[in-house]
């Protein structure tokens, strides 16, 4: 078994918070449920994975599948978009989720993830469910059911069910996940996502607007302007990073499922007849790119959506692939990480009918007027953050800190540290003018508090992978220890190559 499915993510969640990467926002006034703020190593650790993303898919994307390069441009659009662009696009009518309420506990679940167990085990004919991914509310249910001693349903000869799939009697011998009694669950509801809000200053229907669900819509509405601007030629991508927020009914698993969060999104417009090739590179360009930036292939897996989950766009026959990654709250199941989607040309298509201005594209090598098709892969940013914090954890004993953090040295907060061994006797002059030649290529920090091994348990937490240390031989030698995070081998490096060695190992890897 790897890593991640051990790890507690209560030991996750209080390095994160401990070490400035994600708080709980408005946390003084207790927080807001499904919102996060990131603290100064996360704020770094998710722009180092934002710009990981812009550098290999928009400014030196992967060639094609015949080896020529492709183009993809960049846009950021308005968070907020005339309101008709959420008609169009499916969202007021079809963005909803089946809510449920517990009558009892007053907690609310996604009927689609609530699952149930114990169809044939009570006595009673009592049923019991859980949260799907939620091993804790597994394991109570089993409780419940009187099979407290296995640990989870896999291990069980337990029938498992969705709560969607029982008839209104079934559902009503069933027990919450939060109750003790059968029959407090509601009939499921549909609940729209998007928040609304009004733009100026008169709150009436007609000043109603939507802050946008994903960025992906930014993009249609910009194909006109980018293809008349860019000289761009279908096939061809825009993409967009950006804020995107849904009024989940159950945020949780940290920030996994949050009410905003960020996407980064490329819509790949082409044509038809070759959107089935496209469709195939983009869900393995997307794999291979979590792979290069540090998620072990044991923990990314692409899975095919069944044709009962596919989106209101998909396209017949070709449907939707999910990067998916085995987060330590699923385990040993998977979580989405990212959608790649054959979305046919059902965007353009809708905003050429509700706006009715002309979307389609004139290809003068197949003197042809076409709506292109839409390939879609749509990343979490947020989720992918969380992904790199949980494949970076490493429990390890013998450590001062008894756990560090192996970011893959580009996605790394800090790339390296310096630090004198003792302030004094001239090597705090000399190790602050190698920080200061550093400091002006990447982020590195300083420290000269403190033993040196609790410098390197601050950095080990951090996940900084080089730490330079100048001591007395350094004067004379005019070389500095370098301290590997991972190995925790040492070796020296001279002075005036420390920047070349360092951009080596962070740049080209
Ligand atoms: P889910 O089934 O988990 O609700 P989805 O299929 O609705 O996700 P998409 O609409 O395909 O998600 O969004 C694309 C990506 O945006 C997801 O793969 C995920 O990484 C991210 N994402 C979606 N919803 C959230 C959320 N509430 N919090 C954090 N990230 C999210």
């Amino acid at each position: 078994m790897t890593q991640t499915n051990t790890i507690a993510m209560e030991d996750l969640v209080s390095l994160c918070k401990r070490r400035g990467f994600i708080f709980p926002a408005s946390e003084v006034y207790g927080g807001l449920n499904g919102f996060w703020d990131y603290g100064p190593l996360g704020t770094l650790l998710k722009n180092n994975l934002r710009d990981a993303w812009w550098r290999d898919m928009v400014l030196s994307p992967p060639d094609g599948p015949d080896g020529r390069p492709i183009s993809v441009v960049g846009l950021d659009s308005s968070i907020i978009q005339n309101p008709r662009v959420w008609e169009a696009s499916g969202h007021v009518e079809g963005f909803n989720d089946p809510m449920v309420d517990c009558k009892k506990s007053k907690s609310r679940y996604r009927a689609d993830q609530l699952f149930c167990i114990g169809l044939k085990g009570d006595k009673e004919g009592r049923v019991y469910a859980f949260l799907e991914a939620d091993a804790e509310s597994r394991a109570s249910a089993l409780k419940k059911l009187g099979k407290e001693k296995k640990r989870t349903v896999e291990d069980e000869e337990v029938d498992v069910c969705s709560f969607m799939d029982l008839s209104e009697a079934e559902r009503n011998l069933t027990v919450g996940p939060d109750a003790k009694e059968a029959g407090t669950l509601t009939e499921p509801r549909d609940f729209n996502l998007m928040f609304e809000t009004f733009v100026g200053a008169i709150r009436s229907d007609d000043n109603r607007a939507f802050l946008r669900p994903e960025t992906a819509q930014g993009i249609f509405l910009n194909f006109n302007n980018v293809v008349d601007t860019m000289r761009v030629k279908v096939p061809f991508g825009i993409a967009q990073i950006g804020k995107a927020f849904r009024n989940e009914v159950t945020p949780r698993n940290y920030i996994f499922r949050s009410r905003e969060f960020e996407q980064m999104e490329i819509e790949w417009f082409c044509h038809e007849a070759e959107s089935e090739k496209w469709f195939d590179f983009w869900c393995q360009v997307r794999r291979n790119w979590w792979e290069s930036i540090g998620l072990t292939s044991d923990n990314v897996k692409m899975r095919r959506h069944d044709a009962n989950e596919l989106a209101h766009y998909a396209k017949d026959g070709c449907g939707t692939f999910d990067v998916e990654y085995q987060f330590p709250f699923t385990a040993p199941g998977f979580g989405e990480l990212e959608g790649v989607a054959h979305r046919g040309n059902y965007d353009l298509r809708r905003h050429e009918e509700f706006s009715r201005k002309k979307l389609s594209y004139f290809d003068q090598e197949r003197n042809e007027r076409f709506l292109p098709h839409v390939i879609e892969p749509s990343a979490g940013l947020s989720r992918g953050t969380l992904a790199v914090l949980c494949e970076a954890f490493t429990p390890d004993p013998d450590r001062a800190s008894k756990v560090y953090m192996k970011f893959h040295p580009r996605l790394a907060p800090i790339k390296a540290a310096v630090f004198p061994l003792v302030n004094k006797d001239g090597m705090p002059e000399v190790a602050e003018r190698l920080f200061d030649e550093l400091r002006t290529r990447w982020n590195v920090q300083y420290d000269a508090k403190q033993s040196i091994g609790k410098r390197y348990a601050r950095m080990d937490e951090a996940g900084c992978p080089y730490c330079f240390t100048i001591d007395s031989d350094s004067l004379n030698d005019q070389s500095a220890t370098v301290r590997h995070r991972d190995s925790q081998d040492q070796e020296r490096v001279a002075l005036d190559q420390v920047s070349t060695w360092l951009s080596e190992r962070i740049e080209s890897v």
